[in-house]
C-alpha cells in the first residue's frame, strides 16, 4: 500500500515541478493522472503484472514504475527534481500560490525558495511584476508568514505510512524482537519533526546496516550498533535506536514522550523512592513493557495519545477512547455530483465494505462553483437519486444530505425548505476564511444554532502548514454547540484534522457531540479515519461522545431530533 503512496507522490510532483517548467498540459495531466490511479489502487501496485491494465497508467509510466520497483529509484523523476531550485517546492506551499504563479516568480523576480520569496516582497521587487496587485502581494505575505511560522513539521498523513513501511521492512531482519515507532508520531499529533524508531535485536549490525540502506535514504548522518540517523529523499530525518529487550518499555516510554509527560511520571516515581529514566525504572525488573512500568508506579496504562500532561495522571479512571472499530457510519462524503470521484453506488460499496450501517452523501452546495456544487433543481434531482440508490440496496443506508456552504454572514447557501428535503445537513465554511474573530464566532454561531443544521464541517477550515483558516471563539462554539445538539467535525482528512486536538478536549468536556467523517472524495480516503480516531483521542474522546458510533436508530433518532 505504501509504495503505491509513494509512488503517486512522485508522480504528483513530476506534474507540478512540469507546470512550474512551462510544459504541455498534457505532459502534466498525463502525471496526475498516473498519480490518481495509484492512490485508488487497492491492491499493491507491485502485485500487479501488467501495469498498463492499470487505466490510466501508459507504457512510458509502466516503464518508470517497473524501474522504480526494481532499482528504488526513477531517473526521470530525480532528473525533473534537479531541474527546477530544489526551494521552489517550498514555495507552492505557500497559500494561493499554484504552479503558473511559482513560475513567474522564478523567472521574473529570481524567487527560488521561502526566503528569496521573502526578500522579494519586502525589496519591492514584485511591485512591477505583471497581474500581481497590491491587495495579491499583501495576501501572498501573510500566507507565507503561516508557512514561516510552521516549520518544517511533516503531516500525520505522510509520516505515518512512512514510518510503518520503515518498520515493514525492518521487521524481517534476523534477531529482531520487539521494534516501534515513537515520539510524537506514536502520540497521534498532526505534524511531526523526525521519525522515532526503537528496536531490539540480537543482531545490532545486520539492523544498521538494513536500517542505512534503505531504499529512500539520501544521506547516513550516523551509523552505529546503538543508533542511526538518516534523511530521506523526502527530507525526512529519521532515527533508530537500539535498546536492550529488557529496557524496551522504559526507552519507548521515554522517547515516546511527551517532554511534560515524562517529567510528571518521574517526579511520581521519586516521591515512590524510585528512579526512573530512558533505560530503567529502579529499583525494579520491569522495564521491558510501558504496561509493567505505569502498574509499577500505580497508574493504569496510559494510551500514548493523552500523555501530554493535560491531566493524564490525575483522573481515577482513564475513559474508554475512541476506536477505528468503534466507528459505524461517515456522514460526509463526495460523489460526482459535485467533486468526489464515486457514483453513490460505488460510495455505498465501500461504506459496506467497511461494515457501517449508514453512509451519508453530502455534495456541494451551489456557491462552491470550482467544486461543481449543485444548484436546487439538481440537488432535487439527487436526493431522488439518492433514495432510488437507498432502496436498491439493503445491506446499508444512504442519507441524502448536502455539504452546504455557511456563508459569510453565517447564512446557509440553500433555503430551508430545501434543507428540510434533505436527511442530514453538514454545514461547513469554504470561503471568506481571513474574516476577523468575531465575525468567524458569530457566522459559527448562526450555523450551529440553524435547527436544520446537524454537523458542523471541518469549523475552522485550516489546512495543516498552509493555512490557519477562521479563528472564532471556540469555547462559544462548543457551548452553543451543546445546547443545540449540533455535532462538531473532526475532519479526518490528514490536511485538516479541524476540529484539532487542542480544541477537542474542551468540546468533549463541554458536552458537546463529536463527529468523525473523512469527507471522501475517492475510495483511498476512506483510509484517512485513522488520523481523525488518533486526533479524537488526543481530545480524549469516548465512543458515546461521536455521533458515527451511534447503532442505526440512535443515529436516526439524533438526525430527526428537531
Ligand atoms: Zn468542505
Ligand atoms: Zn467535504
Amino acid at each position: 500500500m505504501s509504495t503505491n503512496t509513494d509512488l503517486a507522490s512522485m508522480f504528483h510532483t513530476m506534474a507540478t515541478i512540469l507546470e512550474i517548467k512551462g510544459e504541455s498540459g498534457f505532459k502534466v495531466n498525463a502525471n496526475t493522472k498516473v498519480a490518481r490511479a495509484l492512490e485508488d489502487l487497492v491492491e499493491d501496485v507491485a502485485s500487479i503484472p501488467d501495469l498498463t491494465s492499470i487505466p490510466g497508467v501508459g507504457k512510458s509510466s509502466a516503464t518508470k514504475i517497473q524501474n522504480y520497483l526494481k532499482t528504488g529509484q526513477m531517473i526521470e523523476f530525480e532528473a525533473l527534481r534537479n531541474s527546477i531550485p530544489s526551494g521552489l517546492l517550498d514555495v507552492m506551499r505557500v497559500q494561493g500560490l499554484g504552479p503558473k504563479k511559482v513560475r513567474q516568480l522564478w523567472q521574473e523576480a529570481d524567487v527560488i525558495d521561502i526566503a528569496t520569496l521573502r526578500k522579494a516582497i519586502d525589496d519591492g521587487r514584485l511591485d512591477t511584476l505583471p497581474r500581481m496587485g497590491k491587495k495579491t502581494i499583501e495576501n501572498i505575505s501573510e500566507a507565507l508568514a503561516f508557512v514561516e511560522t510552521s516549520g518544517n513539521r511533516t503531516r500525520i498523513g505522510i509520516a505515518m505510512p512512512l514510518a510503518e513501511s520503515i518498520i515493514q521492512s525492518l521487521q524481517e531482519q534476523p534477531g529482531i524482537t520487539n521494534i516501534a515507532f515513537a515520539g510524537s508520531l506514536r502520540r497521534g499529533k498532526e505534524t511531526i519533526g523526525d521519525i522515532d524508531i526503537l528496536a531490539s535485536t540480537e543482531n545490532p549490525m545486520a539492523l544498521s546496516d538494513a536500517f542505512c540502506t534503505m531504499n529512500n535514504v539520501a544521506i547516513v548522518q550516523a551509523k552505529g550498533e546503538t543508533k542511526c540517523s538518516v534523511r530521506l529523499e523526502s527530507g525526512m530525518q529519521v532515527d533508530l535506536r537500539v535498546v536492550d529487550k529488557s529496557k524496551f518499555g522504559a526507552a519507548l516510554l521515554y522517547f515516546t514522550g511527551s517532554k511534560e509527560h515524562n517529567i510528571i511520571l518521574r517526579e511520581r516515581a521519586i516521591k515512590q523512592h524510585k528512579k526512573l529514566n530512558e533505560y530503567e525504572l529502579e529499583p525494579s525488573n520491569t522495564s521491558d513493557t510501558e504496561e509493567a512500568i505505569y502498574a509499577d508506579l500505580g497508574l493504569p496504562f496510559l494510551p500514548p495519545e493523552i500523555r501530554e500532561n493535560r491531566g493524564e495522571l490525575l483522573c481515577d479512571q482513564i475513559p474508554n477512547l475512541i476506536t477505528l472499530q468503534d466507528i459505524r457510519s461517515d456522514l460526509h462524503c463526495h460523489t460526482t455530483a459535485s467533486d468526489g470521484h464515486m457514483s453513490i453506488e460505488e460510495l455505498a460499496m465501500h461504506a459496506i465494505a467497511r461494515g457501517y450501517h449508514t453512509i451519508a452523501v453530502t455534495d456541494h452546495s451551489q456557491s462552491q462553483g470550482q467544486a461543481n456544487g449543485l444548484k436546487p433543481k439538481r440537488l432535487l434531482q439527487h436526493i431522488e437519486a439518492i433514495h432510488t440508490a437507498n432502496a436498491a440496496i439493503d445491506a446499508i443506508t444512504i442519507l441524502a444530505g448536502s455539504e452546504v456552504d455557511i456563508l459569510q454572514d453565517g447564512t446557509l447557501d440553500y433555503e430551508d425548505e430545501l434543507l428540510a428535503k434533505l436527511d442530514i445537513v453538514v454545514a461547513s465554511p469554504h470561503a471568506a476564511l481571513s474574516q476577523s474573530s468575531s465575525e468567524a464566532t458569530a457566522r459559527l454561531l448562526k450555523a450551529i444554532e440553524h435547527p436544520l443544521v446537524h454537523i458542523i464541517g471541518h469549523p475552522t477550515g485550516r489546512i495543516i502548514n498552509k493555512r490557519k483558516g477562521l479563528e472564532p471563539d471556540i469555547p462559544a462554539l462548543i457551548a452553543a454547540a451543546a445546547q443545540h445538539n449540533t455535532a462538531l467535525e473532526i475532519n479526518a482528512n490528514s490536511y485538516r484534522l479541524d476540529l484539532r486536538d487542542t480544541h477537542l478536549k474542551a468540546a468533549v468536556d463541554g458536552g458537546a457531540m463529536l463527529s468523525i467523517n473523512t469527507d471522501s472524495h475517492r475510495p483511498v480516503d476512506f483510509e484517512q479515519l485513522r488520523y481523525g480516531i488518533l486526533t479524537g483521542r488526543r481530545g480524549w474522546l469516548t465512543p458515546e461522545k461521536c455521533v458515527n458510533c451511534f447503532t442505526h436508530d440512535k443515529l436516526i433518532a439524533w438526525l430527526r431530533r428537531n
